[in-house]
């Protein structure tokens, strides 16, 4: 794709203003200058587009304001209030936070009021900015509402349907790679990550991952048959009360991260 007239191509021009633009032509011209995200135009097919216009989503210097933005409204809470309902565990003795986040475990150092000073791992390491941005939310979030146990596909939740192509392309299909390599150990594959269900047979593959302590996913792979023509294939399910714990943006930015986690281990053995 060499220019924004290819993506205009593309698009059904029909000028809907879904992606808070007046044309389609002016949302051509800002994905090209990444000034918006292609995901924001939910009729876009997102398999069509070239890698360097789907990633990043934002410039950094658009996810650093972002954050700014976030963090000075996570700095204004009291986490001692809200630590039970999001799952966080509160030390009175050492006034800190702590909670599992995919596999990694989050320390939060708080000042008398309760408000939180920084957002580190347990050695002190920084956080990429893009897990900062999601448990900022997950804290602005408060946990609204107990878990259902029982799970549902994104397209469940109101308003998903271009997230859930992303959801496919970059964390469904990439996990089915990964999952369908020969010889992989899936039992060690997911060893640093908290699991609470745990079912293989046959190559078939059904694991529930807390991913946050309130926002577990459910992954079902289903190896496929050659014989038969059918291809592996992966799914992610989420709590039907996940929404109330993040957005759908940062819902399908956390089964990607886990998916970057896994790929990594995979790339590293
Ligand atoms: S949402 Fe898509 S179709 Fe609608 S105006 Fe924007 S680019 Fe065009």
């Amino acid at each position: 794709m060499k220019s924004y007239l290819d993506l205009l191509k593309i698009l059904p021009k029909s000028n809907c203003k879904e992606c808070g633009l007046e044309s389609c032509l002016l949302f051509a011209l800002k994905v090209f200058s990444k000034e918006i995200s292609p995901r924001a135009c939910p009729y876009l097919p997102l398999e069509s587009l070239p890698k360097d216009l789907l990633t990043p989503n934002l410039s950094f210097n658009q996810l650093l304001e972002n954050l700014k933005y976030l963090k000075e409204k996570f700095k204004a809470l009291d986490l001692r209030e809200m630590a039970e309902n999001l799952g966080a565990f509160y030390d009175k003795a050492t006034h800190t936070l702590s909670l599992f986040y995919l596999d990694t475990e989050i320390l939060i150092p708080l000042e008398e009021e309760g408000h939180p000073l920084d957002l580190k791992d347990l050695k002190g390491k920084e956080l990429d900015p893009r897990d900062e941005i999601l448990l900022c939310n997950y804290f602005l979030f408060k946990g609204r509402s107990p878990l259902t146990g029982n799970f549902v596909g994104l397209e469940a939740f109101p308003h998903s349907i271009s997230k859930v192509k992303t959801l496919k392309i970059y964390a469904e299909e990439p996990l089915s790679e990964i999952l369908s390599q020969p010889n992989i150990d899936k039992k060690l594959l997911f060893k640093e990550f908290k699991i609470t269900q745990f079912k293989e047979e046959q190559g078939n593959l059904s694991i529930t991952i807390f991913a946050l302590p309130k926002v577990p996913l459910m992954i079902n792979f289903w190896a496929g048959d050659l014989e038969d023509q059918l291809l592996p294939s992966c799914k992610i399910l989420y709590d039907a009360s996940a929404i109330n714990y993040l957005d759908l943006e940062c819902l399908v930015f956390l089964a990607e991260r886990l998916t970057e986690k896994l790929r990594d281990y995979v790339s590293r053995t």
